[in-house]
């Protein structure tokens, strides 16, 4: 019997990102921000932080989503072993080490990325770690991986 709330499904969660990185592209009015998004809950399912990729918005090459996200929920707490963070594009490795730091409990990710990805593609930061959340990849991957596909072709060709 599943007892989570249902706001904890992985595909829930993760749908709630996907409309986060949809909703920044607009509102931002930065074009060359890449859309993605990362939310972070709690264990009964209620959001703790979320937050855009940032990096054009503050100039700041480290301002990934998950990094924001992270640093809000990090204000409060030491430590986030009861959490779940889920981004739209696999963690790269700078952003995977910092959720095992923070030791979250859960990591879900929608598109894979075997370029920059550091979770389960390139590093395999979580292998070298001594906290290893536990990883569920492949969320919502196609509407993930549309998101970011669309948003280089607009680049390519902007109307
Ligand atoms: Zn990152």
């Amino acid at each position: 019997m599943n007892l989570k709330p249902p706001s904890l499904q992985p595909s829930a969660i993760m749908q709630r990102a996907i409309a986060l990185a949809q909703a920044g592209v607009s509102q931002s009015g930065c074009k060359a921000e890449l859309p993605i998004a990362a939310i972070l809950l709690n264990a009964e399912g209620e959001v703790l932080a979320q937050a855009h990729n940032g990096v054009e918005a503050a100039q700041n090459p480290l301002a990934h989503a998950e990094m924001l996200a992270l640093a809000q929920a990090l204000k409060t707490r030491r430590y986030l072993e009861d959490c779940t963070l889920a981004v739209t594009l696999e963690p790269c490795a700078m952003c995977m080490a910092a959720l095992c730091h923070a030791r979250v409990g859960k990591v879900i990710f929608g598109a894979y990325d075997p370029k920059s990805g550091g979770t389960v593609s390139g590093a395999r930061v979580p292998q070298h770690m001594h906290f290893k959340p536990q990883i569920l990849g492949g969320i919502e991957e196609d509407a993930c991986r549309t998101l970011l596909q669309s948003f280089f072709q607009t680049l390519r060709n902007p109307a």
